[in-house]
């Protein structure tokens, strides 16, 4: 295992991987209270002009044409300049004495959404985050190819208590070689449901939403958002299609317009109801199926009982002792209530 490459390291006790991050190499010192998004020294590495303050373009999308513009570019991906993991190396789980780990192999990318550093997800017009979305499609089919990445993981950070360190929109792509332990609790959750009732979880999720609509916050002919009828936090949305679908990968350019529509309009609802509160979203789609399983049927239903979805999470309380000493939540606003106020935001 090399110095600065970081590990997995596998929790006994919670089953669960942690990724130790050595190269980021933060000493006590480096940790200070959060302060807000670094534009306060007025730098942006991610505006036009900036290009080359990042690492090398993995992929770059031209601006659209007939609209004002700054730069040539509209979306941007580039690697994380200070990965968490990275793409070299054999992950390979060996025993160290009674613990396992792996060398800390994966991806860890930047998306930068928009060149206008002033744009935020939510004001910005359909086309545009369609665009984001197919971009986001398009990394994961790729990462998909690297048969040693068993998970893709697309995520946004929005403001600083979200853990934003930038305030230009960007959102990130995580690849890693173990399944996280939240997704493959879905997973399990699915496969079990289907095992017992031959369909899939979450269509039986959204049927049961559709029936008694006090938690829905839009929906449309393609697309659901709904408050989760146990939200961990206050004004929680979940997003997916109302139609199965296991892998985002196979939406079509129709439906991912549609989603973009649905994506922003509870964004809207969200800023004006909320003035503009920080957020994590996170897309859950399905596992990279063309790693080799170690596992009999491991994947043998997957398309049939697993469904993608968004998961968004407005941070308006803090995660305190309670929640990290039981893994209980508590949210003081009830999705029904949540919901009936962001559906009255027109
Ligand atoms: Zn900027
Ligand atoms: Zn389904």
């Amino acid at each position: 295992m090399t110095e600065n490459q970081s590990q997995y390291r596998f929790d006994l006790l919670q089953k669960r991987w942690v990724i130790i991050a050595s190269e980021r190499g933060k000493r006590p010192n480096d940790f200070q209270v959060p302060k807000e998004p670094a534009e306060s020294d007025g730098f942006c590495p991610f505006c036009p002009g900036h290009e080359d303050k990042t690492p090398a373009e993995i992929l770059s999308i031209p601006a659209m044409p007939g609209r004002t513009n700054p730069s040539r570019w509209q979306v941007r991906v580039v690697p994380n300049k200070f990965p968490a993991l990275r793409v070299e190396g054999q992950p390979v789980r060996e025993a160290d004495g009674i613990y396992d780990r792996i060398l800390g192999v994966g991806a860890h990318e930047v998306v930068i959404e928009t060149p206008q550093h002033h744009s935020p997800m939510a004001e910005r017009d359909i086309e545009e985050t369609f665009l984001l979305l197919k971009v986001y499609r398009e990394r994961i089919r790729d990462l998909m190819n690297d048969r040693r990445l068993k998970y893709i993981l697309v995520f946004k950070n929005h403001g600083s208590s979200a853990g934003a360190t930038l305030h230009h929109p960007h959102s990130q792509i995580m690849a890693t070689t173990v399944t996280p332990r939240i997704v493959s609790t879905e997973l399990t959750s699915c496969r079990e449901h289907h095992q017992v009732k031959e369909r899939c979880l979450i269509c039986d999720l959204i049927k049961q939403e559709t029936t008694d609509r006090d938690r829905i916050i839009c929906i449309d002919d393609r697309y659901i958002a709904f408050c989760p009828y146990a939200s961990r936090f206050p004004f929680e949305a979940f997003i997916a299609p109302r139609f199965h679908q296991h892998d985002y990968v196979n939406a079509s350019d129709d439906d991912l317009r549609l989603l973009a529509s649905t994506l922003r309009d509870v964004l809207w609802r969200l800023k004006l109801a909320l003035d503009d509160p920080p957020y994590n979203f996170v897309l859950h789609s399905s596992p990279n199926t063309r790693v080799i399983p170690r596992r009999a049927h491991y994947w043998d239903t997957i398309e049939f009982d697993f469904h993608w979805h968004i998961e968004l999470l407005p941070r308006l309380t803090r995660v305190a002792g309670f929640e990290w000493g039981t893994g209980f939540y508590i949210n003081p606003t009830p999705p029904e209530e949540a919901a009936r106020f962001l559906r009255q935001i027109s």
